[in-house]
């Protein structure tokens, strides 16, 4: 089952979180003069209308990026991701989104690696198009979570992975911590970024109880909500746990987060928070 599409949800306030962590985690790695891989095992189209229907429809992006792009109060920790966004956005209106595949190769340096597998039948061709140029890339219609077996470890021995799954089968919630173990076990100097949705706050707690009982170290949550936790449908919160994440990222988004949480959601309901599910 491949229903879902991101180009519904492309720039809510989900996104904002995700690519705010994923461009940190990118510059970080830059400041050493020496190649890396970023492997997006659920990359998406790469590129979404903001105009388009499937946007304009759900209208998440208004209550994501289109609260900061324009602010001239934003923290240093944005610049990086919100120059990406300015990228596709030359003039005054908010037309484009980045995703991750897109934040990736404006980040990237010539000599660093992208690799990027889709499934879905629509958007793969979509984000083949977008890295048909470009010579650092590997785009392949593949399962994202066998690539954290083949892929890994890269040959440069440095790598970042973004797992970023639709959470569509309740089955991800398992099969995300099985990949990373797979991916650990094969290349336990990597930096793992896992996204997930809070739906149901029993589901996040057995899937940190699960990481846990990896035995892997060094896992780091920074978690946005919009709203307190529900029974009811929908997301009220987004997060991202970070396996060995660079040293300066706790306290960057320590920093950035109540400004995140105040401008995404200024009737202030919901939380944010940085806190290590495992430490050292
Ligand atoms: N990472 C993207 C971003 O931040 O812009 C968004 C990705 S979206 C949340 C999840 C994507 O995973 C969907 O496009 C879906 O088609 C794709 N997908 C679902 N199952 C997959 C699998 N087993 N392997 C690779 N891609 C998959």
């Amino acid at each position: 089952m491949l229903s879902y599409r991101h180009s519904f949800h492309a720039g809510n306030h989900a996104d904002v979180l995700k690519h705010t962590v994923q461009s940190l985690i990118i510059e970080s790695l830059k400041e050493k003069d020496k190649p890396f891989l970023y492997l997006d095992t659920h990359s998406g189209a790469g590129r979404y209308q903001l105009s388009g229907e499937h946007a304009e429809k759900t209208g998440e992006y208004l209550e994501g990026i289109a609260r900061i792009w324009q602010r001239d109060d934003v923290p240093a920790e944005l610049e990086a991701y919100l120059s990406a966004v300015k990228h596709f956005n030359r003039g005054e209106q908010l037309r484009y989104y980045p995703g991750s595949p897109l934040i990736a190769r404006q980040l990237l340096r010539d000599f660093d690696k992208i690799h990027l597998t889709e499934l879905h039948p629509t958007d793969f061709p979509l984000l083949r198009n977008e890295f048909a140029k470009d010579e650092r890339a590997k785009v392949m219609k593949a399962d994202g979570y066998q690539q954290l077996k083949s892929q890994l470890p890269p040959l440069s021995r440095r790598g970042f992975v973004l797992i970023d799954p639709p959470y569509e089968m309740k089955t991800d919630y398992q099969d995300v911590v099985k990949g990373i173990q797979e991916g650990y076990k094969r290349f336990a100097t990597g930096v793992y970024a896992l996204w997930y949705p809070v739906v149901l706050r029993q589901q996040i707690k057995r899937m940190t109880r699960d990481l846990q009982d990896t035995g892997i170290r060094r896992i780091l949550q920074i978690e946005l909500a919009v709203r307190p936790d529900s029974d009811q449908r929908g997301m009220t919160a987004s997060g991202m746990i970070v396996i060995n994440p660079p040293w300066k990222l706790e306290q960057q988004m320590r920093d950035v987060l109540p400004w995140l949480h105040k401008v995404l959601v200024p009737e202030g309901t919901g939380h944010a928070k940085v806190e290590w599910i495992v430490p050292e």
